[in-house]
């Protein structure tokens, strides 16, 4: 079932022809190297922990199979490899030294540093995947720290991928869960598209939708029995998250698997949230916390009757370019941070004549739009439910965010991405600022959690 569906994705994307996922997938290593680059030499590049995971493993089946191979490049364990511009260039220096295919053996952060190194040398290069961990094994681009600044630079994704069944079952707890995350966040970012689409911002395409879409809900449905080790939600959930990279390639953005959830999530990102924490806050934990704040979000947006909105006097209040940029520039502290949310933000700047526009055709698709909304999303206390069920953080105390400053998200993270989200949508049409409110009152979906939490250290204190 699963198979069939990767070969139709694999027929739509643009960088990768080969996708291998089973139980002893890794056995295909020297076969598929061999469809896809022939004769050439391999080069496996790996971390101390996937060396002994399976980098050595599967140096021993190319050798065993007749490739010619270099030998391995071992990045250390300690400190844990970060994805950083550095790194790259190390790697790239020794890629220029030979012309072998590389052999990615890792998860995000080794494979991000092997695509954009082999990049830069002109070279593709195969992934064999440790952990579920994300969806970035068939995207393109690289998240990368260069500067001083998390950016995605880009690259092709790989030419191939495989994903053992028995490593990924065996790697750490947290990467399956961060995995979970990242593709739960699909949820929400599905929905923004749906706006984006209602609003004639950017219209849905039919095959990058499917890719992600149509089988989500199998997907993502059993948390409890992935957190266990079930060989079946690791298989789901691999391939929720193969065929994400693919129907970025097919659409060629990452429209397709990524909407305010992970608007949250980069903000944190560039700002360093959980940098040194050991180990580091991962990416799919961040888009957890931003799923769960997107979704309560969108359930403040629907109470509501976007139909009969005061359109003059939203054309009233609504700032000019000026404005705007200053007000962007006073909620972000960084500077790189500042200019970069600025750019972003002018980028999609509509003037008021726009607005009236916007708004009066969202008055016209209101009704509809609303419903297919409705039927995408699910209950922000059900997402809440299913991301602890998987093993990961629900709020922003565990991901080591203040209360303030989470509340303060919402409006910051509007600002740091073009791409037209719900949160395009609130600010537009007046309400971000009270459907904040509104989650943050005493019965609102945080303030409910806020006062548990002060709730729950008054009794420790007591203790
Ligand atoms: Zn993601």
């Amino acid at each position: 079932m699963g198979e069939q569906r990767i070969e139709a994705a694999l027929q739509e994307a643009t960088d990768t022809q080969n996708v291998s996922i089973g139980v002893g997938a890794m056995d295909s290593v020297p076969e598929i190297f061999k469809e896809v680059f022939g004769q050439a030499p391999a080069f496996v590049v790996a971390d101390e922990n996937t060396f002994e995971v399976a980098g050595r493993e599967v140096q021993r089946l190319l050798e065993g199979a007749g490739h010619t191979t270099i030998e391995p490049y071992v990045f250390p364990a300690e400190p844990p490899l970060y994805a950083e511009y550095a790194n790259i260039e190390k790697l790239r220096d020794s890629l220029r030294e030979h012309d072998a295919i590389p052999v990615a053996v890792g998860s995000g952060t080794l494979n991000d540093i092997v695509k954009r190194s082999a990049h830069e040398c002109e070279r593709p290069y195969m992934c064999v995947g440790t952990a579920a961990s994300m969806d970035g094994y068939t995207a393109f681009g690289a998240s990368i720290e260069k500067d001083g600044l998390k950016q995605t630079l880009s690259c092709p994704a790989p030419r191939a991928v495989v994903a053992d069944l028995e490593v990924l079952k065996g790697a750490p707890g947290d990467m399956t869960a961060s995995g979970y995350a990242d593709l739960l966040g699909k949820v929400t970012s599905g929905a923004d598209w749906l706006i984006a689409d209602a609003l004639g911002v950017e219209e849905i395409d039919n095959t990058g939708w499917a890719l992600v879409q149509d089988h989500l809900r199998e997907w993502i449905g059993n948390p409890a029995e992935l957190r266990a080790g079930d060989g079946e939600a690791t298989g789901h959930l691999i391939e929720g998250l193969i065929m994400s990279g693919l129907g970025m390639q097919s659409y060629q953005s990452s429209r397709t698997a990524s909407g305010a959830e992970h608007q949250f999530s980069h903000l944190w990102e560039m700002e360093g949230l959980g940098k040194d924490a050991a180990p580091p806050l991962s990416h799919g934990f961040k888009v957890g916390v931003g799923t769960v704040a997107i979704a309560a979000l969108y359930e403040r947006v629907l109470e509501r009757e976007l139909g009969d909105l005061d359109i003059a006097a939203l054309r009233e209040c609504w700032p000019t370019r000026e404005e705007m940029e200053r007000s962007v520039r006073a909620q972000h502290t960084s500077p790189e941070l500042e200019d970069g949310a600025v750019e972003q933000t002018l980028a999609k700047y509509i003037g008021a004549g726009e607005l009236v526009q916007r708004l009066q055709l969202l008055g016209e698709v209101w009704p509809e739009v609303r419903g297919k909304v409705r039927a995408q999303l699910m209950p922000a206390a059900q997402i809440r439910e299913m991301l602890e069920a998987a093993g990961c953080p629900t709020g922003p105390g565990e991901i080591g965010l203040s209360w303030e400053d989470f509340a303060a998200t919402y409006a910051r993270a509007q600002t740091i991405r073009k791409r037209y989200t719900v949160l395009d949508l609130a600010l537009e049409a007046g309400i971000l600022e009270g459907c904040v409110d509104e989650l943050f009152a005493p019965e609102g979906f945080w303030g409910r959690a806020v006062a548990g939490c002060f709730r729950g250290r008054e009794k420790n204190d007591d203790r």
